[in-house]
């Protein structure tokens, strides 16, 4: 992905090379961004891996490889939003395995069937969907993306949309515990102590109670055949000029595929803020990052995130396939 530096904020070549027309809620949204933040890192374009080959060092138990191993390849974002080529040495095989990988997997659950629809390249390949409650089916046919089963009234063949109903089962928590580990693992060794929490909260499976949770994730989704060309973590902080002010320290922006995931990385030790569930718009009390300066992205907030057990679900889904995609959709046996 091409950085252009656009008022002092590096930016994704997309969000201001668009041909389609700015709107004025996205410029206002990225103006504010841009006065709070400045970038801090960014992996997947031109530096492809975190930590020291060198020198493995666990950043979730804090072993290096005289006291456990390191012998597997750890991607460092999960190829199970995208493929990609990014790893980490900051995960023993350990960690990986016990907790790492179950979060890395609710992350995939979140996405749901838009992964099969979007087509999404993951480490198995194309991805089918199954729908867990009615015989729809979404399946990688050959030439193009196969819809089967959709009853003949969800489908308007004029406008080419689609209804699915289709479940979207997933544990909140766990998908911002899956994109906070990235943001973790992307800070500077010298923060580690003030985020000392935040590594205690990433490596719970069960209980969250007596972690305070204030998370919100705001996921984007490119419309019609837009993607993002590279897979891309990005950690922004606070700038020095804002220290005192009630947003949080660290925003962290993955893209993969046609998603953008925004979260702030939890229980930084400097956040003035604890709970920022607070207000009416959630969105814009943490500064937000727009997928497009134009209007070509859906947005989606997942807020209450205050336990394991909470599961979401989400249904009856509008699709419209992607130009040149081709959709093959077959009708139910009478
Ligand atoms: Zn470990």
């Amino acid at each position: 992905m091409e950085y252009i530096v656009h008022n002092s904020l590096y930016l994704p070549d997309y969000l201001i090379n668009e041909r389609v027309a700015a709107t004025e809620d996205n410029v206002k949204l990225l103006t504010r961004f841009n006065s709070l933040y400045e970038l801090q890192k960014q992996i997947g374009s031109n530096v492809l891996s975190v930590g020291d080959p060198s020198q493995y060092f666990c950043r979730f138990c804090s072993r290096n490889s005289s006291q456990t191993s390191f012998s597997n390849f750890h991607h460092f974002i999960t190829e199970s939003i995208s493929e990609n080529e990014t790893q980490t040495y900051l995960e023993c095989d350990d960690c990986e395995e016990s907790y790492l990988q179950k979060q890395d997997a609710q992350l995939a659950k979140y996405l749901g069937c838009y992964r099969a629809l979007d087509q999404v390249i993951t480490k198995n390949g194309l991805v089918n969907h199954e729908t867990r409650t009615s015989s729809a089916k979404i399946l990688q046919d050959k030439g193009g993306i196969g819809i089967h089963n959709v009853d003949s009234e969800n489908y308007d063949a004029t406008t080419g949309v689609f209804s699915v109903r289709s479940e979207r089962v997933y544990r909140p928590a766990m998908v911002y515990q899956a994109l906070s580990r990235i943001g973790y693992q992307m800070l500077d060794n010298d923060e580690i102590p003030s985020f000392r929490i935040t590594r205690e909260w990433l490596s719970i499976t069960q209980n969250m109670s007596r972690f305070k949770l204030p998370l919100v994730i705001i996921f984007s989704r490119l419309k019609n055949g837009n993607r993002y060309r590279y897979v891309t973590a990005t950690l922004y902080k606070r700038k020095d000029s804002h220290l005192m002010e009630p947003i949080p320290e660290k925003v962290l922006i993955v893209h993969a595929a046609k998603y953008q995931f925004q979260i702030f990385l939890p229980y930084a030790g400097s956040d003035i803020v604890k709970d920022y569930k607070g207000g009416n718009n959630e969105q814009y009390g943490i500064p937000m990052l727009p997928a497009s300066l134009a209007d070509n992205y859906t947005l989606e907030i997942i807020k209450d995130m205050s336990s394991f057990d909470l599961i979401h679900e989400v249904q009856n889904f509008d699709l419209v396939p992607n130009p040149g995609m081709k959709p093959i959709i077959s009708r139910p046996l009478p």
